[in-house]
């Protein structure tokens, strides 16, 4: 028997596609912090190899993905398409819901689409290690996963308080063979200027971000990685759209709305850019980006240039922030804690063709509880956004009695997660929102 509601499989996309080549605008370029001009391939280059430096700065748009990516993507993609029936069918909505599972990958999420590409592209440049942050783990593991791929040595900063929420993603990364240190740590200089003023700080992803680039840039054969906002991740993860839009297509369906949930950008940027194209060139269709109340940098973020980490040692990028120091209450969907956005997913939102919403974790975690118990999927609490705004949206259809149709990408599984289930079930999950700075 064939799997009922799952949509025909789409090949495993030839090229990357670049945005850049279709915006109807020309995005703002990253700053050099001390001179305000523009950022050059050199400035870089102690981070990361040449080749993916011309990736972040190409406008060609379709970029080859090398035959090495393609057959390392073919242990898990293509990833499914999915009619969710039996959620339609709890919501009584007439709208359709269909979702793109990236959780079956490895690592359980998106993550590996450009830490396989990235762990290539650095090989092939003569790369020794790669040095990173991460914020839930999924970053951190899905890179580890990449380097043991590929023969790379892997360090990974941990933001403090997911290393302890979330002890099984630390042996995750052991197992594929990584380095793992909390962060703050007393290893680097910036992590111990954090700690010399607050010793309990639970950690960042802009402060493990400093400490990664910190170690990264004393050695030659050692780059940093970043698992999000920059261009060349939004790049990368574009195979998920591709394949997503292929697949609706053989089954003669096009979306209505699109959603992801925004933390960096990445799987958002990936779901959406390759509707988006279809956008820009005059087809209709809404595209939401669903972040957490408690981080609303899309929503309540202000857009201008400020760095990507906390002791200011990335290039300026111009983008949604609450700011390089801001520290968000640490909810569960840890990798939705970024003070700062894509500059491209940024500039979308700026010229209006994407929209935001900003969701309260207790709701969140309803809304995936119903999917699970409904999908049989038990969403990762980012994804959870998706979700939940994708359930709004067919509840909007219902009431207003409109046949939309509705895509969202489940960016991960929460098998790691569950305690965070745990806490929602037993009625103990705070509703942290911002907190107000005068
Ligand atoms: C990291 C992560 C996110 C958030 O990162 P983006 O770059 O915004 O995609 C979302 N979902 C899952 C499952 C993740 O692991």
């Amino acid at each position: 028997m064939q799997k009922k509601y799952f949509l025909p499989e789409a090949d495993i996309p030839r090229n990357f596609y670049n945005i850049i080549a279709d915006l109807p605008f020309a995005p703002d370029p990253p700053l050099h912090p001390a001179t305000r001009q523009p950022v050059t391939p050199e400035d870089m280059s102690p981070l990361f190899p040449m080749n993916l430096i011309e990736q972040e700065m190409s406008g060609q748009g379709e970029i080859p993905i090398p035959d090495e990516v393609r057959e390392a993507y073919a242990v898990y993609r293509p990833t499914p398409l999915i009619r969710a029936a039996r959620l339609e069918k709890a919501l009584n909505t007439p709208a359709r819901i269909y979702y793109k599972y990236e959780g079956v990958s490895p690592t359980g999420s998106h993550k590996p689409n450009t830490a396989i590409a990235q762990a290539y592209y650095n090989k092939i440049s003569g790369v020794k290690k790669l040095i990173t942050e991460t914020g839930a783990g999924q970053w951190g593991s899905s890179l580890a996963y990449a380097c043991q791929m590929f023969k790379l040595e892997c360090t990974v900063y941990m933001v403090k308080v997911s290393f302890q929420q979330k002890p099984y993603r630390k042996t995750m990364m052991n197992l594929f063979g990584a380095e793992i240190y909390p962060s703050p740590s007393t290893r680097t200089r910036s992590g111990r200027a954090i700690l010399e003023n607050d010793p309990d700080c639970p950690g960042s992803l802009g402060i493990a971000i400093s400490e990664a680039i910190e170690e990264a840039v004393q050695n030659e054969a050692t780059k940093y990685s970043l698992g999000s906002v920059l261009n060349h991740v939004l790049l990368h993860q574009t195979v998920i759209g591709q394949e997503a839009k292929a697949q609706m297509e053989q089954a003669g369906v096009f979306p209505d709305v699109v959603i992801g949930c925004h933390g960096g950008g990445s799987n958002f940027a990936g779901l959406a850019f390759p509707f988006l194209r279809d956008k820009i060139h005059g087809r209709e269709v809404d595209v939401v980006a669903a972040e957490p109340l408690s981080c609303p940098t899309l929503t309540r973020g202000k857009m201008e240039y400020d760095f990507g980490d906390s002791a200011g040692f990335t290039p300026l990028m111009n983008m949604y922030t609450l700011g390089h120091n801001f520290i968000p209450p640490t909810i569960h969907a840890g990798g939705l804690r970024y003070h700062g956005a894509a500059p491209l997913v940024s500039a979308l939102l700026q010229h209006g063709l994407i929209r935001a919403q900003a969701f309260r974790q207790k709701d969140i975690f309803a809304g995936s509880t119903l999917f699970a118990q409904t999908e049989g999927i038990i969403p990762a609490p980012e994804s959870a956004h998706a979700v939940h705004a994708a359930i709004a949206e067919a509840e909007n259809a219902r009431e207003a009695g409109q046949e939309k149709t509705i895509l969202f990408n489940l960016s991960g599984h929460g098998l790691l997660d569950l305690s965070a289930y745990e806490a929602y079930l037993n009625g103990q999950l705070q509703d942290e929102t911002m907190k107000e700075t005068a």
